[in-house]
């Protein structure tokens, strides 16, 4: 066995990342997609395997390999944990994804050759499936743009100055199976960049994710199209959920900061799911000198709180996901609290950021 590290800033990765069979090291990312090309030809029987909560970066990514392998005639299966998005119903494999903490496919893991994670980099994200990912004696690979991975995995991809995994999926397929890309392939690879650049205006929107995104439309993905299917669609339960939402912010420390909260009662309150507050904390950091926006919310159905972090400028909410055993990027980070309190998680997270905050100043 060998592995294949790709890394771009973070040398420290090196020292940190511990793995079992370390034959070569490789720091060209070109080299680790050729390397996992080579695997998807010589091999048969896929799993593929997202995080919980999947976005459009995972499942965008996830169904255009499925695809790709399609087209190969192998066998391939996309896993995921828990409920999928319904404004992405209109990729193409989206249907066949199985949910897995409602329809678990054990056999399916246990008679894979190869398993391909994507868009996560902590396997404790797959959630019900974490258990017979870990059992599994299949070649593992990683394809990914999340800061330290945790994953012992033969093969990997990490680049963590891509905007999304969707990058890094198109690069595969466009250096090793251009022959194979279609428009459906194309959507979904437009749409996993889209939705993790924030349509483009995020960090790391430069000339390069252009170029990307304008390869992408040559091969049929309709960028006007794909917006309005994916971000025009707010129910009207929603978008009054927001109103509670942001009627109810708080904001601290001059300004610099702003919290929203969702509790069950406001789900229940507004006929809202989980999946309804998609995109609310966004709207923390629309505000004037905010610099850190933070959404704290209670599962509607679980014992769990669920928090998202973002921020601008110098200011680095992954150490806040991390302080609570979550992780994601520098101005993009989450975390779940087991049977946590929203007020004391709450109070916690102002606690921390006024540090953070104070410390940088
Ligand atoms: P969101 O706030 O959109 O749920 O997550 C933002 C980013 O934070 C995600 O892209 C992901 O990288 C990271 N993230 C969110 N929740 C978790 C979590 O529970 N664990 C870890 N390790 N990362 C998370
Ligand atoms: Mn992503």
């Amino acid at each position: 066995m060998f592995v294949i590290f790709v890394l771009t800033k973070y040398e420290q990765f090196e020292k940190t990342y511990k793995m079992k069979h370390i034959d070569s090291f490789e720091t060209n990312l070109d080299n680790s997609l050729k390397q996992i090309s080579s695997f998807l030809k010589q091999y048969s029987k896929f799993v593929i395997i997202i995080h919980q909560n999947p976005d459009g970066d995972a499942i965008g990514s996830a169904t255009a390999l499925a695809n790709l392998l399609q087209q190969l005639e192998k066998s391939v299966t996309i896993m995921v944990d828990n409920q999928l998005p319904d404004n992405l119903k209109f990729l193409k494999g989206f249907e066949e994804i199985i949910v897995y903490s409602s329809n678990p496919a054990p056999e399916i893991i246990r008679e894979a050759e190869v398993i391909l994670i994507m868009d996560l980099n902590d396997s404790n994200r797959m959630s019900s499936i974490e258990q017979e990912y870990l059992e599994s004696k299949a070649i593992k690979m990683l394809i990914d743009h999340h800061i330290n991975p945790k994953l012992e995995v033969e093969v990997m991809a990490v680049d963590t100055d891509a905007t999304s995994t969707g990058e890094l999926t198109w690069k595969l397929l466009r250096d090793n199976f251009r022959h194979y890309i279609n428009k459906e392939i194309a959507e979904s690879c437009y749409v996993a960049i889209m939705t993790d650049t924030g349509n483009f205006r995020y960090d790391r929107t430069d000339i390069e994710i252009f170029r990307i995104a304008a390869e992408i439309i040559s091969y049929g993905a309709d960028p006007v199209k794909l917006y309005n299917d994916v971000y025009n669609t707010f129910s009207i339960k929603a978008a009054k959920l927001l109103g509670k939402a942001l009627a109810g912010i708080e904001t601290h420390y001059d300004d610099r900061m702003c919290v929203m909260t969702v509790s069950k009662n406001d789900y229940r309150n507004y006929s809202c799911t989980n999946d309804d507050t998609e995109g609310f904390v966004d709207y923390t950091l629309m505000l004037d000198g905010v610099t850190v926006g933070i959404l704290i919310k209670e599962d509607l159905e679980k014992d769990i709180i669920k928090i998202s972090l973002r921020s601008k400028g110098e200011y680095h909410v992954r150490e806040l996901g991390v302080h609570f055993n979550g992780g994601g990027h520098k101005h993009a980070s989450g975390a779940r609290v087991e049977a946590g309190n929203l007020e004391e998680v709450k109070s916690e997270l102002i606690r921390l950021a006024g540090e953070m905050i104070f410390r940088d100043l």
